[in-house]
């Protein structure tokens, strides 16, 4: 549930992060994680286990559109709304054969244009596999950008349009595996570890716990 703190954040009641602030943060960030990635895209073990095993049958859209419906449902059917994830799969599949030559698209439209891909996966994809630097926003990335005050909104998309706005180009290609890291890890939804955070001196989160006196200047 989220706290009163959050929804004053939510509501874009929070003062404004400067530029060099900004900076700063995401300077901290590559400085303790230069290079980010590998755990982001998945929920968690046991999803990357049933992705494993599905990928095992089948690691090409060929294959997935071979495998039909009903088997799909059995590879996933412990994993929420399996049918309509089974469904989506091996229509995505079919229309990547047919449309793509079995390669997955590279832009925006075409990868929303796939049976279950809205625009947080197709900034994944973007950017993890072709490395684009898009932010896909996700609820850990919704809850910092907001409460913090680095990007405040009342939907994904107006985070990740201001966040794509404000995030110095030569940090954002890794924006959204910092802010996804620092959402899932320390500035978590019941009670954030403020005491560990790296930007808790420029964070605007009214209920923050801790402040660090570093850069007490911005
Ligand atoms: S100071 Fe606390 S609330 Fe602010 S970003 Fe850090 S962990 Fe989150």
């Amino acid at each position: 549930m989220r706290s009163a703190a959050d929804h004053a954040a939510a509501a874009g009641a929070l003062p404004q992060w400067t530029t060099a602030a900004i900076e700063e943060a995401f300077r901290r960030f590559k400085a303790a994680r230069p290079e980010p990635k590998g755990e982001l895209e998945h929920i968690n073990p046991f999803t990357l286990l049933v992705a494993v095993v599905l990928f095992a049958v089948a690691d090409t859209p060929e294959k997935m559109a071979a495998l039909g419906e009903q088997r799909v449902q059995e590879l996933i059917k412990t994993i929420g709304l399996y049918r309509t994830k089974a469904k989506n799969l091996v229509a995505l599949s079919k229309k990547i054969v047919q449309e793509h030559g079995g390669q997955v698209p590279r832009t925006r439209d075409t990868l929303e244009a796939l049976p279950g891909v809205g625009r947080k996966t197709a900034n994944v994809v973007l950017n993890v596999a072709f490395g684009q630097a898009t932010i896909a926003v996700d609820t850990h990335i919704f809850r910092v950008g907001n409460r913090t005050g680095m990007a405040t909104g009342k939907t994904p998309l107006e985070v990740e349009t201001k966040l794509d706005r404000v995030v110095p180009a030569e940090y954002k290609r890794h924006a959204h595996h910092w802010l996804i890291l620092h959402g899932r890890y320390v500035c978590v939804a019941r009670r954030p570890l403020c005491e560990r955070c790296l930007i808790a001196d420029l964070c605007k989160w009214p209920a923050k716990t801790v402040v660090h006196h570093r850069s007490a200047e911005r």
